[in-house]
């Protein structure tokens, strides 16, 4: 509400008391001029509706300065509403920032060891870990561009496959995780299967005029598992699938680390 002019205390010798200033004090004494007229049956009727008249502009200045202030308070309310709304847009927006990888879209290393490391600790899980195959020829042979739109084709390949079976993640440069929380052995090495073949059978944009691979580490693991042991088993994998040849899938089932070829 705008300040109200024309209230000053009076200068006065007494020791002063703070005295708050009645904000609506012309509109008590034009409300207690007509509480007399009303309680005053020989009022002559020029007092009365003078005092009505009086009454009459304080209620319809009252009301307009409530109708400008509900106008702004309604207006405030919105301003409010849509700044809200920006912080969660906003807040949102860092929070995927800070756990999703920037050129593909999918989880940060930091995220999918955050996520997968939870997953393995409350039961068995399949680790998977997959490297392209002879990437830096890619980069070297088409330019650092191409191998980045190398790197969201296997991406696409990738999520075809997977949908919300598990979670993909970019750990590093070229390579890759996929969890599957809940699955048997079979069911993710059939997956991981289905990803090397996407991969292998996916024609990439111009300038890449060739057919890329990768190759994939699977292990599985029992609940409790932490995360450093399930990717040492399943890196441990992917490291014989390159030795035999690249393009295939090898698994590694704790505790022992017999590897066995499946592609
Ligand atoms: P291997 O079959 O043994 O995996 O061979 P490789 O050539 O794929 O592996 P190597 O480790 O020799 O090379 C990986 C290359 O990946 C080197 C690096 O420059 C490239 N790289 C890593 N991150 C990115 C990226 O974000 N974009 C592009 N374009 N290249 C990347
Ligand atoms: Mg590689
Ligand atoms: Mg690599």
């Amino acid at each position: 509400m705008p300040r109200r002019e024309g209230r000053v205390t009076p200068i006065s010798a007494e020791p002063r008391t703070e005295e708050v200033p009645d904000l609506f004090e012309s509109e008590k004494l034009a409300l207690d001029r007509a509480r007399e007229a009303l309680a005053d049956e020989q009022a002559d009727s020029t007092a009365t509706r003078q005092s009505l008249a009086e009454l009459t502009q304080h209620f319809e200045r009252l009301m307009r300065e409530t109708r400008r202030l509900i106008g702004r308070s309604d207006r405030a309310e919105r301003e409010m509403n849509a700044l809200n709304l920006q912080l969660q847009t906003l807040a949102h927006e860092l929070e995927h920032r800070a756990t999703h990888d920037a050129l593909t879209g999918v989880l940060n290393r930091g995220a999918v060891i955050d996520l997968a490391g939870r997953a393995l600790r409350d039961g068995s899980a399949v680790m998977i870990v997959l490297d392209i195959d002879y990437f830096k020829r890619i980069n070297d042979d088409f330019g650092h561009p191409a191998g980045d739109a190398v790197i969201q084709g296997i991406v696409t390949c990738l999520r075809s496959i997977v949908a919300d079976a598990g979670i993909i993640g970019r750990v590093g440069g070229e390579e890759f995780t996929v969890l599957l929380p809940a699955h048997t052995l079979d069911e993710a090495l059939s997956l991981a299967e289905s990803m090397r073949e996407a991969i292998a059978n996916h024609v990439f944009a111009a300038p890449v005029d060739r057919g890329i691979t990768a190759s994939f580490g699977v292990s599985l693991s029992p609940g409790g598992t932490d995360f450093d042991t399930a990717y040492a088993l399943a890196d441990e994998a992917l490291y014989c699938a390159k030795r035999a040849g690249r393009n295939r899938v090898e698994v590694a089932v704790q505790p022992s680390v017999a590897t066995l070829r499946l592609a």
